[in-house]
């Protein structure tokens, strides 16, 4: 019986990393929902409904209904890659100044909703690992399995510091550092699905855990 993994927690804790190999493990596909809140910000940004003097919600609703938001599987990485309107923007969509503005988009009550209907038909036929911060909670709330994860910023923040600079970004630590306290805040304190854990979810902190740890923890949890 192929069921529903839900996978949430605060930025950076390397849930993405973590719900690929378990996909991988089980033969089940992964969606990163993440990436959906940042391709929709990535169009904000390109289409100059995002700027200090806020987000302009009803264009860019309209822009987005326009759109088309889909998950490409590349062999060659062996993972989905997000697609905006036919373009490949998983390399885009990862940018300091997608993070920066991101959590801005996803605190839009019409944003999220919309993305909330494309995430459940995305699941519909279960067998899906799906990661994010509302998935246990709204997104899937009768999910077989869900997972909160945790891990302390300090840590976080090296790990996301290190993987954008193999990627040749050059943010600072501080700049990381403050990205993640930032999103930790808005990300918990808004009214819309604030990030919060499910009353049946498992707390995995890993702090002190090696990828194929937590990866063997979750599959262990999924035999049960
Ligand atoms: O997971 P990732 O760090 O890529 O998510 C980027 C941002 O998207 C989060 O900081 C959060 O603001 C938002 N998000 C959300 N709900 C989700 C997934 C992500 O609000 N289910």
């Amino acid at each position: 019986m192929k069921i529903i993994i839900a996978i949430d927690g605060y930025s950076s804790t390397g849930k993405s990393t973590t719900a690929k190999a378990v996909a991988k493990a089980l033969g089940y596909v992964y969606i990163d929902t993440g990436a959906m809140y940042r391709a929709v910000t990535y169009l904000a940004l390109e289409k100059g409904y995002a700027s200090t003097s806020g987000i302009e919600v009803k264009p860019l609703m309209k822009a987005l209904r326009q759109s088309e938001i889909k998950f490409v599987y590349n062999p060659e990485v062996g993972f989905a890659e997000l697609y905006l309107n036919g373009k490949n923007i998983e390399n885009d969509i990862r940018s300091i100044d997608v993070a920066n503005w991101v959590s801005e988009i996803a605190k839009q009550p019409e944003i999220r909703t919309y993305l909330v209907n494309l995430q459940r038909k995305m699941g519909e036929q279960k067998g899906v690992v799906m990661d994010g911060r509302d998935i246990g909670t709204v997104v899937f709330p009768d999910a077989e399995l869900k997972i909160f994860m945790t891990a302390s910023e300090q840590v976080r923040a090296e790990r996301r510091y290190n993987e954008l600079q193999s990627k040749g970004d050059n943010t600072s630590f501080a700049e990381v550092l403050a990205n993640i306290q930032h999103r930790d805040h808005i990300d918990t304190t808004r009214k819309e699905s604030p990030l919060k854990k499910a009353d049946d979810a498992i707390v995995i902190d890993n702090t002190h855990l090696t990828i194929d740890q937590q990866v063997e923890k979750i599959l262990s949890l999924v035999n049960k």
